[in-house]
């Protein structure tokens, strides 16, 4: 069942899509509408969405209450330039935010997306340093294999030797990668690292508890604890990228709060507006702002994307914050970690199979290789599921509305496709 404009292939000529044009990645599916946990195909076939439209549409497709808040908004004022002129759904939003926040993180700058949201918090980071007069710290320690975006800065502290854009080392800012401190031991090598580097670094970027895109890997909160003590003791800033982890994705409302360390400057985006419009948010504490309120422009933190705090993306993200406090989100995640527990563990011990383990609202089969991606995607689809591997990643990280139902497909679907593996 098609429309007969044939648009379905017409995307070929005029759209670049991420990866589309690598030969083994399946073409895209064209899709024409999505609802709850489901997606609807142009030729009538129903998926349930295992990754939540990319761990964005954290109350499924469609929620009534955010499409009531933007039809509101849309009525009023779509947008309207930020900066000069303020609005009430932004100032609203930041407000909460800072009220749901822990510690002092409570002045919010909008962007548009993740990579943004990352890239300011590094351009405040730097900034911070210079409006006390030091030029040299340049440079982010960030983590082993992490991904924390696709811009020029945001690439540079994406792992250089194992990170999605490795192929760009060399050419791209050197930043100083280390691996995450476990323990005393690898804590100790860190420490002795930023011993050496501390007045080259101008802040420590990690994913809190989940490094997503940098291979679904999971960390325990003393990591984060000890991230936090290395920061004081070399008074480096600390910024947590939380554009994965943010809005209840491991259980908690932001990852951080299960290690209770208070970050410098955190980063959302993806799930802020419930996944249905682009915006992002980077929040400074009181420390960090204080460094740029100044009348001198030079001390000013430069960056004002036109789309900042667009007012429908703020109603939706004030909708979604609504849902969080008024329907059991968070609640659902516990039922949904044993789901995926129970339901993934049939995977281990297959042939093939590395690795499976579960946190919060994500579950992951990690596999040894992946030969044919292409098939593996079609074979999904065939179960009725919509599931996107990446890596030797097969990961599961649905909206935290889904049925117990909804949720076995998904899990039946990894087991039966995983163990179909050659
Ligand atoms: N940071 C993290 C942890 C991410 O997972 C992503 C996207 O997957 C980004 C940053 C970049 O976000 P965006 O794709 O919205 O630019």
């Amino acid at each position: 069942m098609t429309d007969g404009t044939g648009w379905q292939e017409d995307w070929r000529e005029h759209i670049w899509l991420p990866y589309a044009q690598m030969k083994h990645i399946a073409p895209p599916l064209p899709v024409v509408a999505t609802n709850g946990t489901r997606i609807r195909l142009a030729d009538g076939r129903e998926l349930v969405d295992g990754i939540a439209s990319w761990w964005t549409a954290c109350h499924g497709y469609n929620h009534p209450h955010i499409r009531a808040a933007v039809t509101r908004q849309i009525e009023v004022m779509p947008h309207v330039m930020f900066g000069g002129l303020v609005h009430e759904p932004a100032v609203r939003l930041a407000t909460r935010l800072a009220a749901l926040l822990p510690g002092d993180l409570d002045r919010v700058f909008f962007s548009d997306s993740g990579s943004v949201s990352v890239e300011v918090a590094m351009k405040m980071a730097v900034q911070y340093w210079l409006n006390r007069g030091i030029r040299g710290r340049t440079k982010m320690l960030a983590f082993r294999g992490a991904y924390h975006g696709d811009t020029f800065a945001t690439m540079a502290v994406c792992d250089p030797d194992e990170g999605m854009h490795k192929h760009f080392a060399g050419i791209l800012h050197e930043n100083i990668i280390a691996d995450l401190p476990h323990d005393d031991e690898n804590a100790a090598t860190l420490d002795a690292l930023v011993a050496r580097h501390a007045n080259e670094i101008a802040a420590i970027i990690v994913e809190p508890l989940v490094q997503g895109a940098g291979g679904m890997l999971f960390h325990e909160p003393e990591v984060l604890r000890r991230l936090r003590a290395l920061a004081d003791k070399y008074d480096l800033l600390l910024i947590f990228d939380e554009v994965f982890t943010g809005f209840g994705r491991t259980g908690t409302m932001f990852a951080c709060e299960a290690a209770q360390v208070v970050p410098d400057i955190i980063c959302f985006s993806k799930a802020l507006t419930g996944g249905t419009m682009a915006l992002a948010a980077t929040v400074a504490r009181e420390k960090v702002f204080e460094a740029f309120w100044s009348d001198d422009p030079a001390r000013a933190l430069m960056h004002g994307p036109t789309f900042m705090a667009n007012a429908l993306a703020c109603a939706a993200a004030n909708a979604s914050l609504d849902l969080f406090e008024s329907e059991p989100r968070l609640e659902q995640v516990a039922r949904i970690e044993a789901a995926l527990q129970a339901g993934l563990e049939a995977c281990r011990g297959t042939p093939g199979v590395r690795d499976v383990r579960v946190r919060g609202a994500i579950g992951v089969v990690e596999l040894e290789k992946i030969d044919d991606l292409a098939a593996l995607k079609r074979r999904f689809v065939a179960r009725g599921v919509f599931i996107r591997p990446f890596g030797k990643i097969v990961y599961l990280t649905p909206a935290l509305t889904i049925d117990n139902i909804d949720l076995k497909r998904l899990t039946d679907a990894v087991v039966h496709v995983v163990r179909q593996i050659p």
